[in-house]
């Protein structure tokens, strides 16, 4: 027997024509790569999404086919997105901050026939056209007038757009049926594919609506500034169109002053980016005596927050931080540092530390944390091992399969992150697994060391990698950038470190650097930083 409620599949179209029919008058602002604002409305977009649904049939785009976008945020990026997936062909985000080799690799492995982009990106289209033979057409957002000629060939949006007609069928396939593609990073092997369903990202809507989890409403302003092209902007361009929520679009400016004059001028109330891009406004206003009239909530994710962000958002602005987990594998969000009841009755100092945390799962992520031998871990805040996660929103299997079987016996993936969970449940990253320092058989976290040494006022950057030592294995080195015109000594850096860490955790020793490299999602490439430091001996070996 079945349920006998309506069939009703699950598919993201349905996410537009609600905002269109009961939030249609509802606004997205964007920043154009143009250079002005930009005025569209929820009912303007799912027109102009329907015109784009129509270029691409009339382009030989059907179901399953895949199409690119190479964009910042703005409207039109949004309006390609539901125009590509509402006639069901799969939404590849690609990230310009790849390097063009690895581009190349992801274009032709997902066999891209079309690629949306703006004009910013063209040089890095102009310079690998010849090596994407599956590419047929490069359409540019842009209008007649700004048409570029650096990529001869390549079409203009708005006059494809204006020509078509607006009369699309969206959806009618089923809810499983592909509908987004985003590879990860690939900081080991090549970059393997997530391929979402409508089923799945409309869940992950559905979920990341909640209060514990973004908590956006129809009373919002959203600015998302975490990129369509990373993580699905966290899934924003589908619950702020869910909700009708406005929506504010930062196009390809994300300095502070960028930032903050949206902020002020759209009466933004909700916004999310990583870390860096806080600390650039946080910098901004405290240099020009900024003010914050609207905003009430940031959400901070990709890698950890540090404290001095959530201090000063919270103490100067009355901002308040939530800090979240996920990766492209959980498309993305897997737990939020909202409070259960009993943190929401502790004073402010004590709910801090969980603020610091990574999170809970909301319902829909079931996390467990296993040793190397696969034993299950205590939730004991402190016994650390690594993550795994499930749940309908979690990677089932990469693009192609692959790197093959991807989940445990009981459906798991490992995400390669290590990880505490305490009695509330709370989640914590210490490290990747495969830059946690495995000394004398017992684990180092290195994120935690060069955390607190990034807080020395000396230090602009700080990293910790595991290096070869015959006795334990694997001991600490502590890399340091040192901010302009400092000087440092290793002494005055373990000292800064002394009772904050273990006494075993101290690193053997302090290098200073002109440089920590960072990937192309902003975290610190540690993978570069061994091959850097391929050569160096500790001087306790
Ligand atoms: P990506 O798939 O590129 O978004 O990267 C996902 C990875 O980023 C995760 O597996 C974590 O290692 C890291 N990450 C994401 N959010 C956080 C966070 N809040 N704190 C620490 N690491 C994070």
């Amino acid at each position: 027997m079945l349920g006998r409620m309506q069939d009703w599949p699950l598919t993201v179209d349905r996410i537009l024509d609600h905002a269109k029919s009961w939030h249609g008058d509802r606004e997205i602002v964007s920043r154009s790569v143009e250079g002005p604002i930009v005025r569209t409305t929820y009912a303007e977009a799912h027109i102009r999404a329907k015109r784009v649904s129509n270029v691409l049939k009339g382009l030989g785009i059907g179901h399953g086919d895949r199409v690119a976008t190479l964009a910042w945020n703005t409207a039109r990026h949004l309006e390609t997105w539901y125009g590509i997936m509402g006639i069901g062909a799969i939404c590849h985000t690609l990230n310009p901050r790849l390097f063009a080799e690895q581009l190349v690799y992801i274009i032709n492995h997902a066999e891209d026939q079309i690629i949306f982009t703006d004009l910013t990106f063209l040089p890095i289209l102009a310079q690998i056209r010849d090596q994407i033979p599956t590419v047929k057409h490069i359409i540019v957002f842009s209008d007649d007038g700004h048409m570029s000629q650096d990529l001869p060939g390549a079409l203009c949006y708005e006059t494809l757009v204006n020509d078509a007609s607006a009369d699309c069928a969206w959806g009618g396939f089923e809810e499983n049926t592909p509908a987004g593609l985003c590879y990860t990073s690939g900081t080991t092997g090549n970059p393997k594919g997530v391929l979402y369903s409508h089923r799945s990202n409309f869940l992950h809507t559905l979920v990341t609506m909640g209060t514990d989890v973004l908590g956006v409403s129809a009373t919002d302003t959203v600015l998302p500034v975490v990129p369509m092209f990373h993580a699905n902007a966290w899934g924003i361009a589908f619950s702020a169109p869910g909700v009708g929520a406005k929506l504010v679009m930062p196009g390809p400016k994300l300095d502070g002053a960028s930032i903050h004059e949206l902020l002020e001028s759209e009466q933004v109330t909700f916004s999310a980016a990583v870390p860096t891009v806080w600390q650039m406004l946080l910098g901004h206003l405290r240099q020009t005596n900024g003010k914050l009239t609207s905003l009430k909530r940031v959400v901070i994710g990709g890698s950890a927050v540090p404290e001095a962000i959530v201090r000063g958002f919270r103490d100067e602005f009355g901002v308040d931080v939530t800090h979240a987990w996920g990766m492209t594998e959980t498309s993305p969000l897997g737990t939020l540092a909202t409070p259960n009841h009993r943190i929401a009755g502790l004073d402010a100092e004590s709910q801090l530390k969980f603020k610091l945390k990574q999170g809970r799962p909301p319902i829909g992520i079931d996390l467990k944390l296993e040793d190397d031998e696969g034993k299950l871990l205590p939730r004991d805040g402190h016994t650390f091992g690594r993550l795994l996660v499930k749940g309908p929103f979690v990677v089932g299997e990469y693009f192609r399969g692959d790197g093959g079987q991807i989940l445990d016996a009981d459906g798991f993936f490992d995400t390669g992150d290590v990880a505490t969970l305490d009695s509330d449940g709370v989640m914590q990253i210490t490290d990747r697994s495969k830059d946690v320092i495995k000394s004398g058989g017992e684990w180092i976290s290195s994120i935690e060391i060069e955390n607190i040494a990034a807080g020395h006022e000396k230090a602009e950057l700080a990293a910790v990698i595991g290096v070869f030592h015959p006795k334990w294995d694997e001991r600490p080195l502590l890399l340091v950038k040192l901010k302009p015109g400092e000087q440092g000594t290793k002494a005055e850096f373990l000292a800064f470190l002394e009772g904050k860490i273990a006494k075993w955790w101290t690193p053997d020793d302090v290098v200073f650097v002109d440089d920590i490299p960072l990937g192309a999602t902003g975290k610190i490439d540690k993978k570069l930083i061994r091959q850097r430091m391929a050569d160096y001996v500790l001087p306790s070996t």
